[in-house]
């Protein structure tokens, strides 16, 4: 089997490659190829949470799962709070393939699957991204978001507003304006909001949001957590990347147990991408993508790490 560890990640796959392998991803649970399993994740104490995500792509051959969870006290130590490895299985035998060091994959596969929300449902010309948190996913909604509109402003508001200079750090290095504003400001300037805090009550209220706004919520990943105000999602079209994990541990957790939305109105963004559902409706339509994390997209991009890094030969091979 081989080894793909941590530190080579940077060198193997690009943004533009997690995007392509999200494109892949989605489309082929759309078409019924893939499919996630149900998610662990169970709590340590001191806010730590640990789990796996794991699923079979028959078309693409992956089978595995992530393993690793959301660390709060990693931060302090100099190290980053979620840690992640993934394992990758032959899917006909069983038999290890390779472990992927999952940390920078679930920032660049988490960023990726936001932006091609955003490429998929937002309005052609929003030129201004939203950004709620800044924490260490942050920066990375940034950079993938900025591939796929034109924007030319961000507007960022964060718990802590000190944080939030490396933000704007990142929005100049692409030649982007930057401000730090309260959320009153934010919802009434954003085309595009994305919400990437680790929040357990909701920041953003439904009446600071204006029609044709596109929302990716990104950080509600686990039973518990909230960004936005529930009622929002009852004004809004509702997508996900996995139906169950949405209804269960996403965003939509909270609007569908208070029944201010049905399961059966949230729609996969896979079947935006097959043109099964027609996606944004209207320029003033509200969409809001609920994007809970699945282990098939973790399959996705430890795949392309594994084939670079077997292209170019650093792959670490171990016999077993
Ligand atoms: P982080 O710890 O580096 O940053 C946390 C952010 O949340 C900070 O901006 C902080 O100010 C903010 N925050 C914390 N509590 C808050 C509160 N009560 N109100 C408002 N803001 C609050 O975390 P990170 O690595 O950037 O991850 C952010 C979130 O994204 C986490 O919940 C994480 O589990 C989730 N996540 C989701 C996916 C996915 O696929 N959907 C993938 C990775 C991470």
């Amino acid at each position: 089997m081989y080894i793909v560890p941590e530190v080579l990640i940077a060198g193997l796959v690009s943004p533009a490659d997690a995007f392509a392998a999200m494109e892949a991803c989605f489309a082929a649970m759309a078409r019924g190829e893939a499919r996630n399993f149900p998610v662990v994740r169970e709590a340590l104490g001191g806010g730590r949470q640990y789990g796996f995500k794991s699923g079979l792509d028959a078309a693409g051959g992956q089978l595995g799962v992530k393993a690793g969870g959301y660390f709060p006290g990693n931060a302090a130590r100099g190290i980053t709070n979620h840690q992640s490895t993934v394992y990758l299985f032959d899917p006909e035998t069983g038999r290890p393939i390779a472990m992927v060091g999952g940390n920078l994959l679930t920032a660049l596969r988490t960023a990726a699957a936001s932006a091609l929300s955003i490429d998929r449902l937002a309005r052609q010309e929003a030129r201004v991204l939203g950004i709620l948190g800044a924490g260490h996913q942050a920066q990375f909604q940034l950079r993938a978001a900025a591939r796929v509109r034109a924007f030319g402003r961000v507007v960022a508001w964060n718990r802590s507003p000190e944080k939030l200079a490396r933000l704007g750090a990142v929005a100049a290095e692409l030649g982007l304006a930057f401000e730090a504003v309260s959320l009153d400001r934010l919802g009434a300037e954003a085309d595009v909001i994305i919400t990437i805090t680790s929040s357990d009550r909701f920041s953003l209220r439904d009446a600071q949001v204006r029609p044709g706004t596109h929302l990716s919520c990104m950080g509600t990943d686990t039973i518990g957590k909230q960004e936005v105000e529930p009622t929002l999602l009852a004004r809004a079209a509702l997508f996900t990347d996995e139906p169950a994990q949405s209804v269960s541990i996403g965003e939509a957790q909270h609007a569908v147990a208070a029944g201010l939305v049905a399961a059966s109105s949230i729609v996969p963004l896979g079947d935006v991408l097959t043109g099964r559902h027609p996606g944004r409706r209207s320029d003033s339509e509200i969409t809001l993508y609920d994007g809970t994390g699945m282990g098939l997209q973790d399959l996705a991009v430890a795949a392309v790490a594994l084939r670079r890094a077997q292209e170019v030969g650093t792959a670490l091979s171990v016999a077993l």
